[in-house]
């Protein structure tokens, strides 16, 4: 069991990801990985070598983990000795190796909603917290960070849409049918963050500029038909990049901005860097039916997401304690943009009726939870809807409160 007591930052660090996936149906995934990886501190002469673990959910297929030493030497892991629940763990020779891996996914009858599963029609992954384990063999903690570079083989009628994140810098086509595409994220991020759709999906786009003159292509994928109900979520996702331009002084830094609005997403919405996942009702609103509390929900949800981008995923938590500090910093940025277009008076008291309704009673009850627990036996508990969603962003404007806003923002 995991002790917020006991963190310690990990021996060793990667330096690069290159994914492949390939697609042959709804159930049969074949994906291979090859990852550098390096001790932290790595020093060539260095004798002392500790064990390297790579998590590996206990139902993931593994078909081999090779590991390449810089002198040439390979090493195939014994998969059942070096295999204890949930883990890989053996002892390096060296501090600095390449690891390849080949594993089987089976994503129809993936119904733990968590690695690659299908929904509805689609393929999604979802990755937060521990889901990166269920598609590789993988050190899966926030705090490893590395560049991903990801390849996907499909059939082009039955997956005509394939989307990982970063930038697609490859299309090509393999043979009639098949088609192969490949994205490259720049930008470090923990596994968590990785993300891969498969499917057929229709699009919406539209663009922005940011203030260095920099155009960033936004785009929304949905059910074919549903595409002229994004246009609140385009309106709302501008205002929220100007926003963040002029209150933050941050920037975007994709250059593609993937929004996928998926009928059938158990997760509300997940802020996958660049490649953002959503139940499509908080993306789409129909002009005609749509009430003001779906406008409002739309707005809050596609900020919310957007603000995650940098604080939550290119300024990541260390271990899953501290899920609180980017759910807390991002609702409270998420409330913030939120009052500047919808009446902050009215707003902020629906907040508060919140606090007074649901947190106040549950503090003082036996489920009463700190913002950062001290222990837990999965990392989903450390997410409380009431205690992560409601209190942490009021921890962090009493911290504003106490500061200045001034001081808070230079901070
Ligand atoms: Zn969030």
């Amino acid at each position: 069991m995991p002790y917020w007591k006991d963190y310690k930052k990990p021996d060793f660090l990667v330096k690069q990801l290159d994914l492949n996936f390939e697609i042959f149906n709804d159930n049969e995934v074949a994906v291979q990985a090859s990852f550098e990886v390096e001790l932290d501190d790595f020093d060539e002469f260095s004798k002392k070598i500790p064990t390297l673990t790579l998590h590996a959910d206990q139902n993931l297929e593994v078909k081999f983990i090779k590991i390449i030493y810089n002198n040439g030497e390979k090493v195939d892991l014994n998969l059942i000795k070096n295999r204890k629940k949930g883990e890989f763990v053996w002892q390096p020779k060296f501090g600095k190796f390449r690891i390849e891996t080949a594993t089987r996914l089976k994503p129809a009858d993936n119904i733990a909603l968590a690695g690659l599963y299908k929904s509805k029609n689609i393929l999604l992954t979802q990755c937060e917290a521990e889901g990166f384990r269920r598609i590789i063999p993988y050190i899966d903690r926030p705090d490893v960070m590395t560049v991903f570079k990801t390849a996907i083989i499909a059939d082009k009628n039955d997956y005509p849409v394939l989307l990982s994140n970063g930038n697609l810098v490859e299309r090509k086509e393999l043979s009639s049918s098949k088609i192969l595409v490949k994205f490259e994220d720049p930008f470090k991020k923990p596994c968590y963050l990785f993300a891969l759709i498969a499917g057929k999906l229709a699009k919406a786009e539209d663009f922005f500029v940011t203030k260095s003159g920099r155009k960033i292509s936004l785009q929304i994928y949905c059910e074919s038909g549903k595409e002229n109900q994004c246009q609140f979520a385009f309106r709302f996702l501008k205002e929220a990049l100007r926003w963040d331009e002029e209150v933050y002084n941050l920037e975007c830094d994709l250059d593609e901005y993937k929004i996928v609005a998926a009928s059938d997403f158990n997760f509300g919405a997940m802020e996958n860097k660049g490649l953002n996942v959503f139940t499509d009702a908080y993306v789409l609103a129909d002009l005609r039916t749509a009430t003001h509390n779906d406008i409002i929900f739309v707005a809050t949800v596609i900020c919310h997401e957007f603000f995650h981008n940098y604080t939550g995923n290119r300024v990541t938590v260390k271990n899953w304690f501290e899920v609180a500090l980017k759910e807390g910093m991002t609702l409270f940025r998420e409330q913030e943009f939120i009052y500047t277009i919808f009446p902050k008076v009215v707003e902020r008291i629906a907040a508060i009726k919140k606090i007074k309704n649901v947190l106040f009673p549950q503090d003082l009850s036996p489920q009463a939870k700190p913002i950062r627990l001290e222990e837990y036996q999965v990392a989903e508990e450390a997410y409380d809807v009431t205690t992560t969603y409601t209190k942490s962003p009021e921890v962090i404007r009493m911290l504003q409160t106490f500061l200045s806003e001034k001081k808070f923002l230079k901070a």
